[in-house]
């Protein structure tokens, strides 16, 4: 079972807490926010399919959440909606830190790019990745615990963040700046 809530980003605490900072506000006033529920993986799949919709490339993507929350399970919907993989071929890519596929959006080939960057310390190891190179114009790039990076929160277009509500259910929150 899956639940999508869109909503104004204004109108949640979370973006009224964030509005302080005069910069933060002129964020949260352009950001757009949807909200899933679900209670199973397959129902994690599905969202991910749903959302491929709303992340036509040139995009980066942060997806956060604890180990477990369902950030790679995520991708596998978003990676078989792009035509990109089937689910079984989406696997994390904790020790390889990127996996590239190829699909199309709109009709249109394109790459999914897939990252985790748990393993991964300092700003200068991710200079060695080669991110610059990865952004090109057809590239939506998702990039698991990139918040632990500065210069990844300052390009990112958007996160995706997953939180256990307990046992198999999840809550799924995206933000597109
Ligand atoms: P992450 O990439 O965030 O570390 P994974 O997607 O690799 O997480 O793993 C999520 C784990 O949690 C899987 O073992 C999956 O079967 C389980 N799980 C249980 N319920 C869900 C759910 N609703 N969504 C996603 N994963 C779930
Ligand atoms: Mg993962």
């Amino acid at each position: 079972m899956t639940k999508t809530v869109v909503s104004n980003p204004d109108a949640t605490p979370e973006n009224a807490k964030a509005a302080a900072p005069a910069v933060a506000a002129a964020a949260a006033k352009s950001a757009k926010t949807w909200e899933y529920e679900t209670t199973s993986s397959l129902g994690t799949v599905e969202i991910g399919r749903k959302l491929a919709e709303l992340l036509p490339p040139p995009r980066l993507m942060i997806l956060r959440g604890d180990l477990g929350a369902g950030k790679t399970t995520l991708v596998k919907g978003i990676a078989t909606a792009l035509g990109a993989a089937e689910a079984d071929e989406v696997t994390s890519p904790t020790f390889t830190l990127v996996h590239e596929y190829s699909g199309t959006f709109d009709g249109k080939p394109m790459k999914l790019l897939h990252l985790d960057l748990y393993r991964l310390e300092s700003e200068r190891q991710l200079e060695s990745l080669g991110l610059d190179e990865m952004q090109t114009p057809d590239a939506l790039i998702l990039i698991e615990w990139g918040e632990k990076f500065k210069s990844i929160k300052k390009r990112a277009d958007g996160e995706i963040v997953i939180t256990s509500a307990g046992g198999d259910s999840r809550k799924i929150v995206v933000t597109l700046n």
